[in-house]
């Protein structure tokens, strides 16, 4: 009894149902003019879903996702997707920065994220801030320097597919390097950070009784009449000597930092790899200073997905490289949407919501993954299928046991 109720209600055979009436009573019905959204948007005699008022052509086809949603998206979901190409981009000389953060993703508490890019020579000024940093260079190579507590300072340069961490609070600079300088992506483990609100270094020179920085300094006020007045942030340099000349120059193995806050991320081995793609995980267990935000960078090629799975333990934040797809996100209470996503765009999902991305487009997907945690955590939907015993699969998904045998019983983060 019960099942034949489920049966009654399950979804494919009540569409079926649906679809053989409609056909049956065409001509005499005006339910008959009832099409599914994908019929639809596959048909050209309906009306339902064109649009004969105004049109934003440029952001309708970048949205396609949104605009005509595949059939089975339901519900309200909060918006899970911005693009930096949206963000008000301070330009200085020696280079420009630009933001998204929880202003722009309201349910975005976790993570916020920069896109700056710094000429050759140039610097991010000699600052702090309150929230932990984590950084992926996207082009070029950069001299980045950070100094802890106990006076030990570490200096590396770093190039395109690199990654640094900051604590919060440790003082820290960038420096483009040569030819060309660099541009990176910093993510910032408070949802509200604001890349505009960092303790500069001229700052507070500028806010400081002369007398107090003399006797600071022990400097006479003909070399305090020398600091900066006002805020620096960006500003051209001199293109660095070599990295290890700096370190010597300072003091050498004496004063060198114990603890390493960079990583050759995009270099290493994959943890996973197949023909849709590759997974590289990076978090404090290979990177032991990136305590507080976990990663994982992800190759999908064209027609591959990134399986349907979540995150037990956090909000994942995401930065598209390169390449084109769509990712839908599942609520509870039968919620699920879809977005476009294209290169530079930010994504996010909140915690334990379902997942998955398509590479609908001719390229590969390159994107980063971020999450507000120690340890890069997943739960895989397959998996899950898979470890259960088959008499619970069976019953609930109506599915034979040869049929169960056919799902990948491993985690595969990216499937073709
Ligand atoms: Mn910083
Ligand atoms: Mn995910």
């Amino acid at each position: 009894m019960i099942s034949s109720i489920k049966e009654a209600v399950n979804r494919r055979s009540f569409l079926g149902a649906a679809a053989a009436a409609l056909s049956a009573g065409a001509i005499f019905s005006p339910i008959a003019a009832a099409q599914s959204r994908e019929e639809i948007r596959r048909g050209t005699d309906n009306h339902s879903a064109d649009n004969p008022g105004p049109v934003n052509r440029l952001l309708q086809q970048e949205n396609a996702s949104s605009n005509t949603p595949p059939d089975t998206d339901h519900g309200d979901v909060e918006t899970f997707w911005y693009s930096f190409e949206l963000a008000h981009r301070r330009i200085q000389d020696g280079g420009w920065t630009r933001q998204v953060t929880q202003k722009d993703i309201p349910d975005s508490k976790d993570l916020a994220g920069v896109n700056m890019r710094l000429t050759a020579g140039s610097y991010r000024e000699l600052h702090w801030h309150t929230a932990n940093e984590w950084a992926y260079m996207l082009y070029g190579s950069a001299r980045i320097t950070v100094l802890n507590p106990d006076g030990t300072i570490f200096i590396d340069d770093v190039k395109e597919g690199d990654l640094w961490f900051f604590p919060a609070g440790f003082p820290h600079s960038i420096q483009g390097l040569g030819p060309d300088g660099c541009e990176f992506l910093l993510v910032f483990d408070q949802g509200t950070f604001s890349e505009y609100q960092t303790f500069l270094i001229s700052d507070w020179v500028a806010h400081t009784p002369a007398e107090v920085l003399e006797k600071n300094f022990g400097l006479p006020a003909s070399a305090i009449a020398k600091l900066p007045t006002d805020e620096e942030y960006i500003f051209p340099g001199t293109i660095p000597g070599s990295l290890e000349d700096d370190k010597r120059a300072v003091g050498g193995k004496a004063v060198e930092s114990k603890v390493s806050y960079s990583f050759r991320m995009r270099s290493m081995k994959p943890d996973f790899e197949d023909a849709g793609g590759s997974a590289r995980i990076v978090d404090s267990t290979v990177f032991p200073a990136s305590k507080t935000i976990a990663a994982a960078l992800v190759i999908l090629k064209p027609g591959a997905m990134r399986e349907m799975h979540w995150h037990p333990n956090s909000s994942e934040w995401q930065y598209w490289l390169k390449g084109s797809g769509r990712m839908t996100v599942f609520s509870s209470s039968g919620k699920a949407r879809t977005m476009s996503f294209n290169a530079n765009d930010v994504g996010f999902v909140p915690a334990v919501a379902g997942h998955y991305i398509e590479n609908t487009g001719t390229e590969d997907i390159v994107f980063l993954e971020m999450f507000k945690s120690d340890r890069f955590s997943d739960v895989s939907l397959n998996q899950w299928i898979r470890r259960l015993p088959q008499l619970i699969v069976r019953e609930h998904l109506h599915l034979d046991n040869g049929e169960i045998d056919r799902i990948p019983h491993a985690k595969e983060p990216v499937l073709k």
